[in-house]
């Protein structure tokens, strides 16, 4: 059984490997962050929460917002439309930001490189990116259970300020005609998805969510259809840490999806949801401190589903 003092001993492990990481440079708030942080939060399916270290402190969901994006664009658009005609499921082995492979192949290859998730962006209804942001903030409340999940003004302005790489992305996109509607609209509900603060706790709550078909644990609610939490948990696995999805199969051996603020939500189907938050990231952009708990407690209990 997993207990608090494996748990605190996970996390004194990850602490080891922060020295050897760096905050997102490439956005000028995420870059005054403390790395030092360090916490993760466990939630079972019976709704019991476990927790150590940095798991109240909030920071920005980034990519991890991805997951909520595609949950609301799939029952938006229908998953057939969705992976037939906009973005694929196969992994890139590029950086999360490659421009790369745009020009070989027109549709992006998966939903969670920011080329896809910007394609999936402007997919989700709403007249423009006030509305959308709206429905996904409403979402992202309800499924983390956390009515107080805000913006974080600061983070969203110098996302928004800096993020030509992501403009680039969707002008290529339009181009082809894979992206739909306004392209600035869809850029600036991007931002701000990006930068909704969230805790270790909060995305614990979502992964949960996700390892138990969809359904709250406490309140037995279905909050996603068990079919998208199917795929969700699937396009983890494959291409949630990016360019490290296959050493993260290899050595941890679960669904997760890790952002560049330092989470990763992690989800054990018929098990528990993990919440990790650690700023300092590898060269690929993914928690250092953050896998390395998750490696602590995959082997400790076994959690490895291979
Ligand atoms: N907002 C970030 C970006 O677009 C998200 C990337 C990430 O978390 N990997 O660059």
């Amino acid at each position: 059984m997993l207990t608090q003092e494996c748990l605190q001993d996970a996390v004194k492990y990850g602490e080891c490997f922060i020295k050897f990481g760096k905050t997102a440079e490439y956005i000028p708030e995420l870059a005054r962050v403390n790395k030092y942080h360090l916490g993760a939060c466990i939630v079972g399916l019976d709704g019991t929460v476990m927790e150590y270290g940095d798991t109240r402190t909030p920071f920005t969901i980034q990519s991890i917002s991805k997951l909520a994006s595609l949950i609301l664009a799939i029952s938006d658009r229908g998953a057939d439309y969705l992976f037939h005609d906009k973005v694929g499921v196969e992994p890139t082995g590029d950086p999360f930001n490659s421009i790369i492979k745009l020009e070989t192949k027109t549709k992006p290859f998966n939903p969670f490189i920011n080329a896809g998730a910007i394609t999936v962006a402007s997919c989700i209804d709403g007249k423009d990116s006030d509305e959308k942001f709206e429905r996904f903030l409403q979402f992202i409340r309800k499924v983390c259970g956390n009515e107080e999940i805000a913006l974080n003004e600061a983070v969203y302005l110098s996302e928004k300020s800096t993020g030509d790489r992501n403009r680039a992305l969707a002008y290529y996109l339009k181009a082809s005609g894979i992206l739909e509607g306004n392209v600035e609209e869809c850029l600036d509900f991007y931002f701000k998805m990006c930068s909704v603060n969230v805790t270790a706790v909060d995305i614990a709550q979502m992964s949960a969510v996700l390892a138990n078909h969809g359904a709250c644990p406490s309140t037995g609610e279905v909050l996603i259809e068990p079919e998208s939490a199917k795929a969700i948990r699937a396009l983890m696995l494959t291409c949630g840490m990016y360019d490290g999805s296959g050493e993260f199969a290899m050595t941890v051996g679960f669904p997760a999806k890790s952002g560049v603020g330092g989470g990763i939500a992690a989800a054990l189907v018929d098990r528990m949801g993990i919440g990790v938050f650690g700023p300092a990231l590898d060269e690929k952009g993914n928690s250092i401190g953050g896998i390395k708990i998750l490696e602590y407690l995959s082997k400790k209990m076994d959690f490895n589903l291979f």
